[in-house]
């Protein structure tokens, strides 16, 4: 809303500046072109003026020749008709006038310079023109009209021929008055020169000549018709004046032009001689108009550019302003961002030291599930250690009694050979139990990185042997032949295996022919050790989730034994899936890296089985 208002007063200020500017012009541009007409007008004035007063001399010095009073004495005499004629030729041939010539007292024409051409003035009278009626009064005659004879117009210019004390005749010299033309030509205005009634007897418009610019009357009319001075004329006038002189007084006039409109003219004038003629200069007020056009239009450009600039500024301080306000919001928000920010960070701090202590306590809940699952297995295990045990030592029972039944008869060659079987049994105890030490004392770091494969599956059929024979499981196990090593800990590596066999021991419980496979696939850098079975297998919901800790389909398990398994492989930078066996069952793939003999071999080999 304001802001149309404001357009609207800067439109409308505009508006009045414009016109004022317009008028302003309009008022400068008439004055100025007054001044000039004014100048040029009273410029033609006297050049006029000089150039008539230069002509109204020439009959005064002429009619003093002795040789025309002669021929006006003597009118008959051809000889001086002729002579007289070529005076006056030769003369006006010397002036460059029209034409000269003599009058007698009557006005009868008698010796003229064109008394040769076809429109030779000899014999015609002119007693009726006032130049001649003012001649005759002593006078120098001065008049405009269009020549009777010649009907070309002209200026005469006479002079009484002075016989003693009487007028005998009178000299008449007429011009053209070309030089008008020759003069006004160079002007830009309009021009005309006037008789004292108004009527136009010179004008740069055709249309105006023999016109009148005052409202003549009839009789008014008819006299100037009669005195044949501007030939047969209508003297339609170009005003609505009646009177010449309150014409002479106006700056500005409504002149009728060819087409009988009527256009504002400025104008000046200027009196002419001593016959009261006027000389007016006009020009068209409509020629003012295209620099006013062009004054106003340069005007409403410069007042439509500054109003642009000052817009621009404005807005240019407006958005200034405005941004220096968004800048303030833009701090406050990120002040306060940054606080939340800052909390939230405090608060990401608070949860990652939460999370950090919440994997601590998570290893820590590892290892012991890993030392409980540790030593749930040995609690699986030592039925069979016990079941190893017990065979040698009741074997050591029963050679020991005997023995001392030798012992009795002296037969001490056969205690000899009871004893060193006995020694040989405790021998087999040592081992049994040096494997169960193995694989319940802590890991040793040295060992951690390097395990015999053959060696570690070995043992752990050993350990489990005795319990797969109970239930009737064949061990199916194809090793390579060559000496391999892996990146494991070789405990940890056979807790994994008894863990896998364990496992496949229990999905046989009710197979037929039941069978537990161990195979290694071995390339490069890599050693794939499968432990599969012919057991009921995995659906697949099973393999999804068997990795996951806590997952058992057994009531007594606890789902934790393949979810240790796989991170013990994943410690050793290995892999361990299940997918399902050829023979339908299950197939668990452990995935180790190979190390190649001589490369990081480790010393400590005391581990190796
Ligand atoms: P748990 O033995 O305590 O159940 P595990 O993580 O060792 O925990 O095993 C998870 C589950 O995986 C078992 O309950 C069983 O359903 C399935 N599973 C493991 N091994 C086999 C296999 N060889 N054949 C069929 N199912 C198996």
């Amino acid at each position: 809303m304001q802001k149309r208002l404001s357009v609207f007063f800067v439109t409308l200020i505009g508006l009045v500046l414009t016109a004022f500017v317009a008028s302003f012009t309009y008022v400068s541009i008439e004055k100025r072109y007054l001044q000039k007409i004014e100048s040029d007008v009273f410029q033609l004035q006297e050049k006029l003026a000089a150039e008539l007063a230069r002509y109204s001399e020439i009959p005064v010095v002429l009619s003093a020749d002795p040789r025309l009073k002669r021929l006006l004495r003597a009118p008959e005499s051809e000889r001086l008709f002729n002579e007289t004629n070529d005076l006056l030729s030769d003369w006006n041939a010397r002036l460059n006038s029209d034409v000269l010539y003599l009058m007698n007292r009557n006005g009868m024409t008698v010796a003229s310079s064109n008394v040769a051409s076809e429109t030779s003035f000899v014999g015609h009278s002119y007693h009726y023109r006032p130049y001649f009626q003012q001649a005759t009064l002593g006078q120098k005659g001065q008049y405009y009209a269009l020549g009777v004879v010649s009907d070309k117009r002209g200026y005469y210019f006479s002079y009484p021929v002075i016989d003693g004390d009487k007028v005998s005749g009178v000299l008449t010299l007429k011009v053209d008055l070309s030089i008008i033309e020759r003069i006004w030509n160079q002007q830009q205005f309009d021009y005309l020169i006037a008789d004292p009634l108004g009527v136009i007897f010179y004008s740069s418009r055709d249309e105006w000549l023999y016109q009148s610019l005052t409202i003549l009357t009839e009789p008014q009319k008819q006299t100037i018709r009669d005195s044949r001075r501007y030939g047969d004329t209508k003297l339609r006038s170009l005003t609505t004046f009646s009177d010449a002189d309150a014409l002479s007084e106006k700056r500005k006039l409504s002149i009728a032009n060819k087409n009988q409109e009527r256009e504002m003219m400025l104008v000046s004038t200027t009196p002419l001689g001593t016959e009261g003629w006027q000389i007016y200069g006009f020009t068209s007020v409509s020629d003012s108009f295209p620099v006013v056009i062009q004054a106003t239009f340069i005007f409403a450009l410069f007042y439509a550019l500054l109003v642009l600039v000052i817009a621009a500024w404005l807005q240019n301080v407006r958005t200034r302003k405005e941004l220096a306000r968004l800048n303030d919001d833009l701090e406050v928000k990120v002040a306060s961002r940054t606080a939340s920010l800052e909390e939230t960070n405090s608060a990401l701090r608070a949860s990652i030291s939460q999370y950090e202590k919440a994997q601590a306590a998570l290893r820590q809940t590892e290892s012991e599930l890993i030392q409980a699952a540790k030593l749930a297995m040995l609690g699986e295990m030592s039925a069979s250690i016990n079941h190893e045990i017990n065979q040698p030592l009741a074997a050591m029972r029963t050679y020991t009694e005997n023995s001392l039944r030798l012992m009795e008869k002296a037969r001490y060659a056969d205690v000899g050979k009871n004893l060193s079987t006995i020694n040989e049994l405790i021998g087999l105890i040592a081992d049994i139990i040096a494997r169960f030490k193995v694989f319940a004392r802590k890991q040793d770091v040295n060992s951690r990185n390097r395990a015999d494969i053959n060696a570690v599956i070995s043992a752990s059929i050993t350990l489990s042997e005795a319990s797969f024979i109970k239930k009737g499981i064949h061990v199916n196990c194809a090793l390579s032949q060559e000496d391999l090593y892996v990146k494991a800990d070789p405990v940890q590596l056979e807790q994994v295996i008894l863990n896998l066999m364990s496992n496949a021991a229990h999905a046989l419980s009710s197979v037929t022919d039941p069978t537990i496979g161990i195979e290694t696939e071995v390339s490069a850098d890599r050693v794939i050790l499968h432990v599969w079975d012919n057991g009921p297998g995995l659906d697949n919901d099973t393999k999804k989730r068997i990795f996951s800790p806590f997952f058992t389909t057994k009531p007594e398990g606890l789902g934790l034994g393949l979810t240790i398994c796989r991170r013990i492989i994943e410690s050793f930078d290995g892999d361990l899936q299940a997918q399902d066996h050829t023979s339908g069952g299950a197939d668990f793939t452990v995935t180790l890296q190979r190390l190649i003999e001589g490369k990081q071999r480790d010393d400590n080999r005391d581990l190796d089985y």
